[in-house]
């Protein structure tokens, strides 16, 4: 997935404000938990700095991946009562079935039965129905108990014990630094190389192709839908009628497909297009509901609507409901403190960010770090702080008591 450029310099933007912002928070407590709990006396120098738009960058992409992918699904159920769903967040748990037993496991199992396990993110897949506790598993499900032993429309490839393209490696691979890209008909992953040989990994736009909004399809599921070949023009936006296209000659060096955006909405439906694409065992193409984009679309939005939600008069009631009213005071009271010496801490660095964006461009590339130290020195600053504001509180208390 790949983020675009006007995005960044929006969200960039927000960082600028003067307050501390919840991306600053996020960020400042994953700088603390990295940096502050890291504390086991290693002295390797190389852990000691993170530059700054390492931290945003990697903060920014979690994020959006994680609102992207679970936006709108459901942590705590099970999918198995939904059946096939037409798309879903896939897992599989080497702990409870190693290879070479291939079984998949939806969102909420992931978090709930299989905590602490050995588990592999399959990204999404289609039309699947989670086999969680199924006679493919030893411990029970802890969603959804009743399930059949088995389910047997699901399709399962090297996926489901953790390998991926022909070079049959887990992910990330030891040994191969390509990114790899699903395939839209047998959703399985590739390194470029590995379909094509002469695909120049280098050519920049090639590159955006591959990241932009556009469909691959693999070396090996090309042969099986000759006919989407005209669904790769970005000039002709027409609707393709495959049945008028009955030659569906695909030229002998061609490796891959690289559908155009939108090639979906292009595909005619016409009787023997269905026809066509049934025999193909690909109608699910037409589905709008197999799209990934409309996945995507689905859970942004979700995020959206729950981000406007959390106004801030419902964060004070949510805080008075599980403190009380007095207990929130002093919740707001500590984590205004903590916001306004953040604000400060960031201040020192907010050129150096305005930067990050730009530091690839940038001759001398040079980035100022936030290192270890520095973290140490604020939070140990806070924490004294409200260590003495507590204590004058409490004497406060104390002293009216009296
Ligand atoms: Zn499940
Ligand atoms: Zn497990
Ligand atoms: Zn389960
Ligand atoms: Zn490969
Ligand atoms: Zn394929
Ligand atoms: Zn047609």
């Amino acid at each position: 997935m790949s983020s675009n450029d006007a995005g960044n310099s929006d969200r960039m933007e927000k960082k600028e404000a003067n307050g501390l912002t919840e991306k600053q928070s996020t960020i400042a407590m994953k700088l603390a938990e990295r940096l502050v709990g890291q504390s086991d006396g290693s002295q390797d120098p190389t852990d000691e700095v993170i530059t700054w738009s390492e931290l945003v960058k990697e903060e920014e992409d979690e994020k959006e991946k994680d609102a992207a992918l679970y936006g709108a699904q459901d942590f705590n159920s099970c999918t198995y009562t939904q059946g096939y769903l037409p798309r879903q967040t896939l897992f599989i748990c080497l702990t409870c079935t190693p290879s070479p037993q291939q079984a998949g496991i939806c969102l909420g199992c992931s978090e709930n039965c299989h905590e602490g396990h050995e588990l592999v993110e399959l990204y999404t897949k289609r039309k699947f129905c989670c086999d969680c506790g199924n006679s493919k598993f030893t411990a029970k499900c802890k969603l959804f108990e009743e399930k059949q032993p088995e389910n047997q429309l699901n399709a399962y490839n090297q996926n489901y014990v953790g390998l991926f393209c022909h070079c049959n490696q887990p992910y990330p691979s030891p040994l191969i630094e390509e990114e790899e890209h699903q395939c839209v008909i047998c959703e399985d992953w590739f390194h470029m190389t590995h379909i094509d040989p002469t695909f120049n990994v280098k050519d920049e736009e090639l590159q955006k192709k591959m990241n932009g909004p556009g469909s691959m399809v693999c070396n090996s599921c090309i042969a099986k839908v000759p006919f989407l070949l005209p669904l790769e023009s970005e000039t002709d936006t027409s609707t393709v009628c495959f049945s008028k296209n009955k030659s569906f000659s695909v030229p002998r060096d061609k490796r891959f497909f690289l559908l155009a955006v939108k090639w979906r909405n292009r595909i005619c439906k016409c009787a023997e297009c269905i026809a066509i694409m049934e025999m193909a065992q690909c109608e699910y193409l037409i589905d709008s509901e197999d799209d990934l984009d409309t996945f995507v679309e689905k859970n942004l939005s979700k995020v959206k609507e729950e981000e406007e939600k959390m106004t801030e008069p419902a964060v004070a009631r949510a805080l008075v409901s599980e403190f009380g009213a007095e207990g929130a005071i002093h919740v707001l009271d500590g984590v205004n403190m903590l916001k306004r010496k953040m604000a400060t801490f960031f201040e020192q660095y907010k050129d150096v960010s305005r930067m990050g964006l730009k530091w690839k461009l940038c001759p001398f590339n040079f980035q100022k770090v936030v290192t270890k130290d520095d973290v140490h020195a604020f939070f140990g600053q806070v924490h004294e702080e409200y260590e003495a504001k507590k204590a004058r509180r409490d004497e406060d208390q104390n002293g009216s008591g009296l």
